[in-house]
């Protein structure tokens, strides 16, 4: 393209919230393929708030109650007897303690959600962030662990017992974590239960992705949640089952993305988080959400000013048209 195609390009962008970093960004918007969409803050709002509260097995602090149905009411829990409260406030006050470290949004919404309750959280005494799996605190002496069954299992927890809890969360869309307790000086850790943490879609993205593929863009999802809850948010917005790729830890996005092109494709990468910044410098075109992390905007060559996914489509076009007037 000529230098002034390319600034009325970038210009017409520019004036639609659509940031191109250079000229050469706007020539390879338009060979653009396949679009592989991150989940959480990019497809959805990245809002994340607490709905449900269920004890599994043991309960803390010698409570009433010992096992409750996979169907039991979770966050209504108020009309169940007072010991299940009791023990479902317990859980929640503990993961919560746990998540006081974590600037995850999972955790953010953890910790918003019981304090709204007006549980008393205690301060950690310690904290590990296990990046993609979850958190490790301790917590009044005792170690408690919040996140995925990834992080149980290498904790010797077995998490089977909330096997039916964690998949109906999950299928209704939700992040479901394990919350489980390892008393200070025993070897076994107990599982106690599990919160779940919902997102909303964002009202534009199924509109972003039926754009998509009417101009025959493949469009993909990936994530670092588990297989069932992205498959419900694909469900939601339009993407094929065979698009997902779920379970994809920080630093494997990139290598996801390469694989994704490995067969000669040219995908665009949008994505919000610091975890996907490797995988929007390796896409063809990397885009990031203008409300996304600074570290994901560095990386990218695309910012979406207005955190539309339907300006991933305009920057496609703008891409397209520009380029096709000069031809
Ligand atoms: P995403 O790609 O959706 O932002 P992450 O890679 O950050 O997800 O995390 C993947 C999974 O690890 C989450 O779905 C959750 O099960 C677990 N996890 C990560 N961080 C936390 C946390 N602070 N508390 C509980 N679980 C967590
Ligand atoms: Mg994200």
């Amino acid at each position: 393209a000529t230098p002034a195609a390319t600034m009325v390009g970038t210009t017409i962008g520019a004036q639609n919230g659509v940031l191109f970093k250079g000229g050469d960004v706007l020539e390879r918007a338009k060979d653009v393929d396949t679009v592989v969409f991150d989940k959480t803050g990019t497809l959805t709002r990245g809002e994340m708030e607490l709905t449900d509260v269920v004890a599994v097995g043991e309960v803390p602090d010698g409570g009433a109650v010992t096992e409750r149905d996979d169907g039991a009411a979770t966050d209504d829990s108020a009309t169940a007897d007072d010991s299940a409260t009791t023990a479902e406030d317990e859980i929640l006050r503990l993961a919560a303690s746990a998540e006081r470290g974590s600037e995850h949004p999972l955790a953010r919404a953890i910790v918003d959600g019981a304090e709204a309750r007006g549980l008393d959280l205690d301060d950690p005494e310690s904290f590990e962030n296990v990046p993609g799996h979850g958190v490790r605190a301790t917590v009044a002496g005792d170690e408690v662990l919040v996140g995925n069954r990834k992080l149980l299992r290498d904790a010797g927890v077995d998490p089977a017992p909330a096997a039916e809890t964690m998949e109906r969360l999950e299928r209704e869309g939700k992040t479901a974590m394990l919350v489980a307790r390892i008393p200070a000086g025993a070897d076994d850790g107990e599982l106690l239960g599990v919160v779940a943490d919902a997102d909303t879609v964002k009202p534009s993205a199924k509109d972003a992705v039926g754009q998509l593929r009417d101009r025959g863009v493949d469009v993909m999802m990936i994530t670092g949640d588990n297989e069932r809850t992205a498959r419900a948010v694909a469900e939601q917005v339009g993407i094929d089952p065979e698009n997902v790729r779920a379970g994809v830890l920080p630093e494997d996005k990139s290598d996801a993305v390469e694989a994704i092109q490995s067969d000669g494709r040219k995908a665009m990468m949008v994505g919000d988080g610091v975890n996907d910044a490797p995988a929007l410098a390796v896409a063809h075109v990397g885009t990031a959400i203008g409300s996304g992390t600074d570290v994901a905007i560095e990386a990218a060559d695309v910012t979406l000013m207005r955190d539309d996914p339907l300006d991933v489509a305009k920057a496609i076009r703008v891409s397209d048209a520009t380029l096709q007037k000069i031809k």
